[in-house]
């Protein structure tokens, strides 16, 4: 296989390194790869982890991308294998005109299942369905000395919940067994409603959570003083038709835009975000209910490709934190009020309610709420002011979610992950001379 140096980055174009890829193509390929000796190894998906965890500064970054065929369905019960390099994105194109779509997923479809296992993505349904590991039956993990491991909830279970949300540290997953769900339609019923302040948009998560399979609430970063944390909250559940002359399954055809290249840094200016911010809010009806395709519901924001670049070559920083509910409110308005003092209101947040936790052992979710805040790469004391909220976080007994992470210290991510010696030892075990780093598992001190 050859390598070939290129500079790669996260969705949130910071930080960008050069890096060493290779592009495999199958399964032999990736076994040549794994097994020979010399440097580290990092895989990668399609990138949309936002900071280091698919990077691997200086050293081997696999791409799996190519490594993505169906191996088996069944639609009896919607059970898909699939190599884990299959997208979201290709799951839905191929599996929803026949009635099935993801359990789960992110605010992007441009995911592998692979990086949706790897960092045990969550949806705006975690409160009802779990995380991502909740639908996956079975993987094999190819181990860095080229042994396939099939691991599940019984066979190698230790290896498996060290993998599921173990950010590719413990192998390369290279094939997944999905329950997808079954649908009947392709559009979503959703209800709408409109909150004065932070305090009402928990309240009205909580409220919808209890009626609906899915809810979400996109927060006005913008606002502050008594009207923080007001938002558009959403419920919404898989609809059983279509509007009048639209097939049920039939996938909504969208015009995408693109941004051609990164803006310039005054683009983004925080008035004109604002203007944004409140435009959507004060658009958005209360109490409005209608019908929505999956695509306007479950991924507004790829309908605008590489919208990551209006936030200019300095790139962006997701901050997404959970709280538990005991600590949410206090924790998440003491955030808010810090980056509006400080001058970093978020361009984009949105505030979710999750279920109980899974099993995974470094797994994000948690009972609690998640709020996910986007802040362009500025000005250096940003990331000061970044650590001493990671400090709030730690001590309302919250974490921050390493998908979207570019800059957590080590001390405070061991705090936030109390299972990490567990998964530090089964690493220890499969991987004992460390040939699987990135550039997240250093800088927090998961490797050497
Ligand atoms: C617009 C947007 C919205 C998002 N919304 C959400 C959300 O709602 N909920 C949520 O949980 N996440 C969300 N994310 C984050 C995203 O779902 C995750 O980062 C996901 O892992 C990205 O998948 P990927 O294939 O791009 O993985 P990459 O970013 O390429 O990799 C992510 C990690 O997985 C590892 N990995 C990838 N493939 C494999 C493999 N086959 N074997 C072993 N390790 C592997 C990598 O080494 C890396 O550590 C969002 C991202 C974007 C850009």
């Amino acid at each position: 296989m050859i390598w070939k140096p290129e500079r790669l980055a996260g969705w949130g174009n910071h930080p960008s390194q050069l890096c060493r890829v290779a592009r495999p193509e199958r399964l032999r390929e990736l076994r040549e790869l794994s097994v020979a000796p010399g440097g580290t190894l990092a895989w990668r998906g399609l990138g949309r982890s936002y900071g280091d965890a698919s990077l691997n500064a200086g050293d081997g970054v696999v791409l799996l991308g190519r490594l993505n065929r169906f191996r088996e369905f069944d639609p009896s019960t919607g059970l898909l294998e699939c190599e884990a390099g299959a997208s979201l994105a290709d799951i839905i194109a191929c599996f929803l005109p026949r009635g099935f779509f993801p359990p789960v997923t992110p605010g992007t479809r441009a995911v592998t299942v692979g990086g949706a296992v790897a960092c045990d993505v969550h949806g705006k349904n975690h409160h009802r369905d779990g995380a991502f590991s909740a639908h996956v039956s079975e993987l094999t993990l190819l181990t860095v000395g080229g042994q396939l491991l099939r691991c599940s909830r019984r066979e190698h279970p230790d290896v498996f919940w060290a993998t599921v949300g173990g950010m590719g540290l413990t192998g390369c997953i290279v094939t997944v067994r999905l329950a997808l769900q079954r649908v009947s339609s392709a559009f979503l019923t959703v209800v709408q409603r409109r909150t004065a302040d932070l305090q009402q948009t928990m309240q009205q998560l909580a409220t919808l959570d209890a009626e609906h399979r899915y809810t979400v609430a996109w927060v006005d970063g913008m606002a502050g003083g008594r009207s923080l944390g007001r938002a558009v909250v959403s419920g919404a559940d898989h609809a059983s038709g279509a509007p009048a002359g639209r097939g049920p399954l039939s996938p909504p055809a969208h015009r995408r835009g693109t941004v051609p290249f990164p803006a310039p840094n005054w683009f983004l200016s925080p008035t004109m975000v604002r203007g944004f911010g409140a435009l959507r809010y004060h658009r958005s009806a209360d109490g409005a209910r209608y019908l929505a395709d999956f695509d306007a519901f479950f991924y507004p924001l790829d309908s605008l490709a590489h919208w990551n670049r209006l936030y200019g070559r300095r790139g962006f920083l997701q901050y997404q934190f959970v709280l538990p509910e005991a600590t949410a409110l206090e924790g998440m308005t003491r955030v808010l009020e810090t980056l509006h003092r400080a001058g970093h209101p978020p361009f984009l947040a949105v505030l979710k309610r999750l279920g109980a936790a899974g099993e995974g052992l470094l797994s994000f979710p948690r009972a609690g709420y998640t709020l996910a805040l986007d802040l362009p790469v500025g000005p250096p004391e940003l990331f000061a002011l970044l650590r001493r909220l990671d400090e709030e976080v730690a001590f309302r007994g919250g974490r921050v979610y390493l998908a979207k992470d570019a800059r957590l210290a080590p001390d405070l991510f061991r705090a936030m992950y109390p299972q990490l010696p567990a998964f530090l030892a089964l690493k220890e075990r499969l991987d004992p001379d460390g040939r699987l780093a990135t550039s997240l598992s250093r800088r927090l001190g998961i490797t050497a």
